[in-house]
């Protein structure tokens, strides 16, 4: 029998999760001819909208043909409604970003600990306040590491270190391993926690050597993926998931509630199922931060607030996400 793992293994030659990475998709008219889409290429904005066009080919794949309101491609495509100005979102999550980059960790909540490990996403997402601020990945330099790695050594109240970025699994795994090393000469830290969108957009990056890695780490491994719609998921991610689960990762997801993607009760009951499948908890629910172009996925509080309560009358209590948002200088998420 060939079990999701065993599949997972027998990658075709020239899947490496970097040459697929160089391999996404960069042009929007590109990726609205995969799509059977080419004749709405009048519609692009001119440029790209100030954040460039990213996405990975297998996620694509997952995509409807000739379907203009797919999940998927809202996700991912730039929308002229990008280029207007939009009253109450800014840019100023830029300014925080990038203050928090350079301090590189992030301690703001008790007991957690955040590092910005990388700058670099393998899908750039129209909603997301990276848009603002396509920071490098000058975070993976191990000198950062070291300044973060003493922040968290000299405070014995952190017992979870916290992956974030971007995403940190764009890093190597020889990087990853680096990192993992100096956290291992840090007793009061019990948990590892990656935040991650590789394993849904790109799971060719849940490899051998990764796994090898995760497995041997003597922490308790926590990964929350990024999907917002059942539609992402598909055998490649399952897959991905499996073997996470396989190296003792518990997996949690956090989604965003977005207006034309996920905003209907039976999409996100769908998405909680579909995460379920995958031996996946859904975690949270988020309000978009409110970043300049990312204004026609608002969902206003009162619609949230009413499919949350939906998909809790149609679901066992563990399969409801959190609704939350992230608001400056507040010593948690604020649930809605
Ligand atoms: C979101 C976040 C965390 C994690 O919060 P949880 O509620 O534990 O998921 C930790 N630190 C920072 C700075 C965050 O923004
Ligand atoms: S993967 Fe996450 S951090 Fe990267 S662009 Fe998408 S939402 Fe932003």
């Amino acid at each position: 029998m060939i079990t999701a793992s065993h599949a997972a293994r027998l990658s075709p030659p020239g899947s490496d999760w970097r040459t697929l990475w160089r391999e996404a998709v960069t042009d929007p008219r590109d990726l609205l001819t995969l799509v059977g889409l080419e004749h709405l290429a009048d519609r692009l904005p001119a440029g790209d909208a100030g954040f460039s066009v990213r996405v990975p080919r297998g996620f694509v794949a997952r995509m409807r043909q000739g379907d203009a309101h797919d999940p998927l491609l809202l996700q991912v495509l730039p929308q002229l409604a990008e280029t207007l100005l939009a009253s109450g979102f800014s840019t100023d999550a830029v300014g925080d970003m990038a203050a928090r980059s350079a301090q590189g960790v992030l301690h703001k909540y008790e007991g957690r600990a955040l590092l910005i490990a990388s700058g670099s996403c393998a899908i750039n997402c129209r909603y997301c306040f990276r848009r603002h601020f396509p920071y490098g990945d000058e975070m993976a330099a191990a000198g950062q590491w070291r300044k973060a790695l003493d922040h968290v050594q000299q405070d014995a109240s952190i017992s979870e270190l916290i992956l974030s970025g971007g995403d940190p699994l764009s890093l190597t795994t020889a990087k990853l391993e680096e990192l993992s090393r100096g956290l291992e000469a840090i007793p009061h830290v019990t948990r590892l926690r990656i935040h991650t969108r590789l394993p849904v957009v790109l799971p060719e990056r849940i490899d051998d050597a990764l796994i090898d890695w995760l497995a041997r780490l003597p922490l308790q491994k926590v990964v929350v993926l990024h999907a917002n719609h059942a539609n992402e998921f598909d055998a490649s991610v399952d897959a991905a998931c499996a073997r996470l689960r396989e190296a003792g990762v518990t997996l949690l997801n956090q989604s965003v509630l977005l207006r034309g993607v996920n905003d209907e009760a039976d999409a996100l009951a769908a998405l909680s199922e579909r995460l379920f499948a995958a031996g996946v908890l859904p975690y949270y629910l988020h309000q978009l931060d409110r970043v300049q172009g990312a204004a026609h996925f608002e969902v206003d509080d009162a619609r949230a607030l009413a499919l949350v309560e939906a998909v809790r009358h149609r679901l066992p209590g563990y399969l409801v996400p959190k609704l939350v948002r992230e608001i400056g200088g507040e010593a948690s998420k604020r649930p809605l």
